[in-house]
């Protein structure tokens, strides 16, 4: 088997750059910490925090409250000895080994590229006008305001053509975020029409839209299944083979002509590489960065390139590593046990993704779950979601928060005040 051997191994304490504190940078700037590297090890974010994606469709219905889905990275910067820049990255040299960021260059000797992914709108017509994706907390907190303000305007509306439409919730992308959103949008505006006397159940929607077959492309027949299932008997219209061809102020536009009347339309069908990304001179595929089985860019062995940004093929089965939490911290965590053994002198061996199983909350109670051979749904599944993901919170904080913001929502109430404008 092939090994990977510092390049230049002269270097006694090597300057390790690692850019996106996201579930990749940040699980090799923790790993290098937790080897004791003999590395000077930077981190540069946008963001002091660390985003919990699996929950920001929960902050995005009032189900946690976003700051509690906002992990500190300050306190791991100290326990695990690395230094902290909050900052904008805006170029990579590759030869002079320097990154440009908002606060001025930095060199280094390793270079972790991990800045993610941004949102993909496919050049659709109107979709950046007039959906709203989630991929940050303000997007979240966009679409939570979105939905509350459609109630608040629903009730003073007469016109009834425009109250439905007003009330039509309309989700395109039926991935993995999608359902999780649909799921948990039907259960916020059900409970908040509670509190809007005027407004009935029978004049709300929920609609799904996925371009493919089947829900969860790409995941396994039992979870597309059991969500489609699921969903449905939730009073969530799916709609399948659906390709959106325009988004306005009136609706979503469909191939066929139809109009699906809405004022909410939330967007959750894909993800591209960011514009800094695309200007560096690297191989790519299918627009990621194209890696070896260090997870290396070829012909710059100093560069590594991990998560969303990544083209990492599975060792095992040949195919593609998905852009998920659980492939970048696993990525995150090889490359800082890597560079570590690298800077030590020692040999490493290439990088195996390990499959863990997917599971998805799909509603109150309802969720589905498969690991290899084990798979549930329902109540279980639910259960065994929100046990996993606790666990999978790093913060004492935000996991604490979490905790409470469950409890309550599921004793009492979920958050529906309206504080953006
Ligand atoms: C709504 C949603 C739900 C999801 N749910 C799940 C789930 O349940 N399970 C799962 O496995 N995966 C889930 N994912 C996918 C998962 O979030 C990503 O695959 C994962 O975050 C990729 O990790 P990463 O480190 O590559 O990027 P990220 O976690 O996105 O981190 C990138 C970091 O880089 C920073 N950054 C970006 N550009 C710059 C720049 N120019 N300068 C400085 N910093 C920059 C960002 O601010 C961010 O901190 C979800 C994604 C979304 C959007």
């Amino acid at each position: 088997m092939q090994t990977l051997s510092d390049p230049d191994s002269r270097l006694s304490t090597a300057r390790v750059l690692i850019l996106g504190a996201g579930f990749a940078g940040l699980a090799t700037a923790i790993r290098l910490g937790k080897e004791r590297a003999k590395a000077q090890v930077t981190l540069v974010s946008r963001r002091n925090y660390h985003l919990f994606t699996p929950l920001l469709y929960q902050a995005a219905t009032g189900l946690v409250d976003p700051d509690h889905i906002a992990q500190m990275v300050r306190p791991a910067a100290r326990k695990y000895g690395f230094t902290l820049f909050e900052g904008e990255v805006s170029n990579v040299d590759i030869d002079a080994k320097t990154v440009q960021t908002s606060f001025g260059d930095l060199a280094y000797d390793y270079l972790v590229l991990a800045i993610g992914s941004e949102t993909n709108d496919f050049g659709i017509r109107g979709v950046s006008e007039h959906a709203i994706s989630l991929k940050t907390l303000p997007d979240a907190e966009r679409i939570h305001s979105k939905i509350i303000d459609s109630l608040e305007r629903a009730l003073v509306i007469s016109d009834q053509a425009k109250r439905k439409r007003l009330l039509a919730f309309v989700i395109i992308g039926g991935g993995a975020t999608g359902v999780e959103l649909a799921g948990s949008v039907r259960d916020f505006v059900k409970f908040l029409l509670n509190d809007y006397p005027g407004l009935a159940e029978d004049q709300f929607s929920v609609v799904l839209i996925e371009l493919m077959q089947n829900l969860l492309p790409g995941l396994s027949r039992y979870l597309s299944e059991q969500t489609y299932r699921i969903l449905s008997k939730r009073g969530i219209q799916i709609r399948l083979n659906s390709r959106v061809m325009e988004a306005t102020d009136g609706g979503v536009l469909l191939s066929g002509g139809e109009l699906i009347e809405t004022g909410n339309i939330f967007w959750t069908a894909g993800t591209k590489s960011p514009k800094l990304v695309d200007n560096l001179d690297l191989e790519k595929e299918r627009g990621r960065i194209k890696v070896d089985q260090f997870l290396r860019v070829r012909e710059h062995p100093e560069i590594f390139a991990i998560g969303d940004l990544a083209s990492i093929s599975d060792l095992k089965t040949g195919e593609k590593v998905p852009w998920t939490a659980q492939s970048a911290v696993q990525e995150g965590d090889w490359v800082g046990i890597a560079l570590s053994r690298v800077l030590s002198g020692r040999k490493i061996e290439p990088f195996v993704y390990q499959d863990k199983g997917y599971m998805l909350s799909l509603g109150r109670q309802v969720g589905v779950a498969e690991f290899r051979h084990f798979k549930t749904s329902g109540f279980f599944g639910w259960l065994l979601w929100r046990i996993i993901h606790i666990a999978l919170i790093t913060t004492t904080r935000s996991r604490l928060g979490v905790i409470f913001d469950w409890t309550f929502a599921y004793f009492y109430k979920r958050n529906a005040a309206h504080t953006e404008h």
